[in-house]
Order: C-alpha cells, then structure tokens, then sequence
C-alpha cells in the first residue's frame, strides 16, 4: 500500500506511527536470529573465510523490500575490492567481519537474514554475494539472503564500530554474576521484559529469554532489580548453559523454517524447547504444571506457573 500524502486521517496517522515504533522497538528489542543463530553462522562461515581475499561483491537483483547498504552500495563496492578477511567475529547478534585498514563490515540479519556459503532457500531474496579468491576445498563465495529484507549491512571503521560496542550491554556468554547482578539492578521491568533489553545483556530474545527463566525457576513477572542473589546466580549459569546447548545444536528452526546455518540446513535446538510456543501442554520440568502464555511488552511470553513461581 502506498501512502497517501496530505489525505490520511490524523486519527489513522497516529496509529500507523504508534504501529510502526512498535515495530521498531520490537526489531530493536527482538529479533530472531538470537545469539545461538548468530553464533551459528559465524562459525559456519569462518574457516572458509579467514585469509581469503574478497575480489568483488555483486548485488543481486530482488524485487522485495530491500535491505540497509551503508555507506552506499558503490562505496561498499570499491572499498571491499581485493580486501582482506582477518578475523569473522560474533557482535551481540551482528556478524562483525574484519578486514584491510581497521575497517569492518557488519551484518546484522534480523528477522530473516543468513549468511550462507551454498544455494540459499530461494534464489529470489538473494541480496549480495561476495566472491573470494579460489582455495582449494574452500567455498568460492559467501552470500547474504534476506526474505523480509530487514537486514542491515554496514562498513565501518575502528570509531564506528568502538562507538557500536558501547551501546550494547555484555555478552551473556562472558558475563559473571556480578554483572549480571549490577545490570539487572538498573530496572524494575519484568525480568523477561529486561532480558530483551540489548542496552542490559545482549543477544536473548524471545525464545531464549523464555527457556532460560523456565530452567532457572524464575517468574518471567519478577521485577530484575527484586532478584535474590541465589536467582542472579541460577540466572548467570543457566543463560550460559542453555545459550552454549543451543549453539551445540546450531540453533532453533521454528515452524516458518526461515533460519538456516551457513550450508541451509535446520538448526536442532527446538527439539529441545521446553515452554516455547508450548501453551497448554503439560509442562516437561515438573510433570504437574500446564505451561501458559501471557503478553509481556507487546511479545507472548512462555511459562510453568507452577515450577516459576513470583
Ligand atoms: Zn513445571
């Protein structure tokens, strides 16, 4: 639909505004691929990319939303020309490739990018390709496909990519319970609400936040500030725990099978779900509760009132 300039009804303007910052704001706070997905993919492609040289990018043609190119794609172009792989690094939930002269460029796939050294799902939302310099027993070329084109990809330089960092909190994979204890107390919001936070922890969505409350016995209604010390602990050792088992199994595949690791392929972890998406079933932890759905900050969320009490 195409806006309609000087006709809209106030009324309507304010709610497509209101819809679309919580759109923004649900990207922002929520965004599947999460930490394990990403992880997923960075390991995917590494070894088949470090040291290698990018001889050219190609922009493939898609006729759907298209994705962010910055600085633009010309510039993005001539500057990746004959570069470098250094290092092929997870950023919270942004894939952060180094190359030539401190620069970097940063993917961030949101809702439905992946990165992917085969064919991707469908050849029509295939966004860039990168071809590489031939190694024998090497993929040639690495691709970003993006189906809902929310994806960003982005040069940056040393500043840039320093000024990235500090707006993020910590990496759950690295954070002590210290940390944990120092970030939670700078809110009251429900501590499900907070773990979607990427200014407090970085790289939890819905899934996880839901999974990782579940097996740490925590009311996802509890204020963070309101944790006892024991729950800050039982927190920090089981998001460390569920996020490295969801890595173990390169990530979860819901049921529009829209993430795939680097060779197209499922990731395994949603086998392993225990209250996501699971409403109404018999809860798998305690036998005896039904796991329930309530809404919290616009985002469903899953739980076992009987083995997560507040
Ligand atoms: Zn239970």
């Amino acid at each position: 639909m195409t806006a309609q300039p000087g006709c809209v009804a106030r009324q309507n303007t304010c709610i497509n505004v209101a819809g679309l910052i919580e759109a923004v704001h649900t990207a922002k706070v929520n965004t599947m691929p999460e930490l394990p997905e990403v992880e997923t993919m960075v390991r995917g492609i590494r070894d088949h990319l470090v040291g290698r040289q990018i001889q050219s990018t190609r922009f493939c043609r898609c006729y759907c939303k298209p994705i962010q190119i910055s600085p633009s794609k010309q510039k993005l172009r001539q500057a990746l020309r004959n570069s470098r792989i250094h290092a092929v690094q997870r950023l919270a939930k942004r894939i952060v490739i180094t190359l030539d002269h401190s620069r970097s460029m940063v993917i961030e796939p949101r809702m439905t990018g992946l990165l992917l050294l085969t064919a991707p799902p469908t050849p029509a939302h295939r966004r860039i390709r990168w071809n590489l310099d031939p190694q024998p027993g090497l993929a040639d070329s690495f691709e970003f496909w993006d189906r809902r084109g929310l994806g960003t990809v982005r040069l940056f330089n040393q500043t840039e990519l320093a000024e990235l960092r500090d707006q993020l909190g910590p990496d759950p994979l690295e954070m002590t319970p210290d940390q944990w204890a120092h970030q939670l107390a700078r809110t009251r919001r429900a501590i499900k609400s907070a773990l979607l936070d990427q200014h407090l922890v970085v790289g939890i969505g819905n899934i996880y936040a839901s999974e990782i409350l579940h097996r740490a016995g925590i009311s996802p209604e509890s204020p963070a500030s309101s944790l006892s010390a024991e729950q800050i602990a039982q927190l920090a050792q089981t998001s460390s725990q569920i996020l490295k088992d969801a890595i173990r199994y390169e990530g979860s595949t819901l049921g529009d099978g829209t993430y795939r690791n680097a060779l197209n392929r499922q990731g395994g972890y949603q086998n392993k779900h225990c209250v996501y998406q699971k409403e109404g079933e018999l809860c798998p932890t305690c036998r005896r509760g039904q796991i329930r759905r309530i809404i919290q900050a616009q985002r469903s969320t899953f739980f076992c009132p009987r083995c997560q009490r507040t």
